[in-house]
């Protein structure tokens, strides 16, 4: 049975892999991988409250530190537990919960525009879930309407809200790209990634140029014309 495996933050290969895994993890150790689309979330995941999440990361946090050998008592150091995990709950881990998923308003087409519509260079802030440190990057959503349009802005909330998650990049563009699918009722989107994982920039490797891009297309996007239509307003220099 094959395993299609996605690799991340060193590597966007999609590999096919008829062996068995064995071995295999000792490999991964930096080019790590994961197969599924969906964000492996434990079906108890919700069943404590923020407040109870971040008490018990609270005392984690201090208690890596503590194992480092810092000095809690600290004034520069005394708030950090609490302040972390505020952080991972509330922000940078806040799109795991689907209460807060961006509602998905559409209006009608009313201008019956039938062109691609693009939103280009979405900032996108996510964290490796390898690593726990941040991916940063842009965003370029595309899609062509079946009769329902969202808001600009939607496309920037979908991005931000599956970015809020610890991720693979791969997942995080294949999440978007399904999500506006089901909102606009059309195969016709596609997203496309560009963006600096620090698990490579600022350690291991060290490389500080490097940056990842992936790329989804559904529906017209997959033909060659489309795609060309869309890789070239997301080439398009804009300067205001
Ligand atoms: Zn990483």
């Amino acid at each position: 049975m094959p395993y299609y495996v996605y690799l991340c933050c060193s590597k966007i290969r999609l590999m096919k892999i008829e062996s068995t895994m064995e071995g295999f993890n000792e490999e991964m150790e930096n080019d790590h991988f994961s197969a599924a689309e969906d964000t492996p979330l434990r079906k108890d995941a919700f069943d404590l409250s923020d407040e109870e999440k971040i008490d018990k990361i609270q005392s984690n946090v201090k208690e890596i530190l503590s194992v480092l050998g810092m000095d809690l008592q600290d004034d520069s150091l005394s708030g950090t537990p609490k302040r972390v995990a505020k952080m991972f709950v509330k922000e940078i881990f806040g799109g795991l919960n689907p209460d807060k998923k961006p509602k998905s308003s559409t209006f009608d087409n009313k201008y019956k525009y039938g062109e691609m519509l693009v939103e280009k260079n979405i900032t996108l802030y996510s964290t490796c879930e390898h690593h726990l440190l941040p991916i940063v990057g842009v965003a370029h959503v595309a899609y062509i309407s079946k009769g329902t349009v969202v808001g600009l802005s939607k496309m920037n909330r979908i991005v931000d809200y599956f970015a809020k998650r610890p991720q693979v990049q791969e997942r995080l563009n294949i999440q978007i790209v399904r999500e506006l699918q089901e909102v606009l009722g059309t195969k016709d989107v596609a997203c496309v990634i560009d963006a600096k994982h620090l698990c490579v920039n600022s350690r291991g490797i060290r490389d500080i140029q490097s940056s990842t891009v992936t790329a989804e297309y559904g529906g017209k996007f997959k033909e060659d014309a489309t795609r060309s239509e869309f890789l070239d307003y997301i080439n398009l220099d804009t300067n205001f």
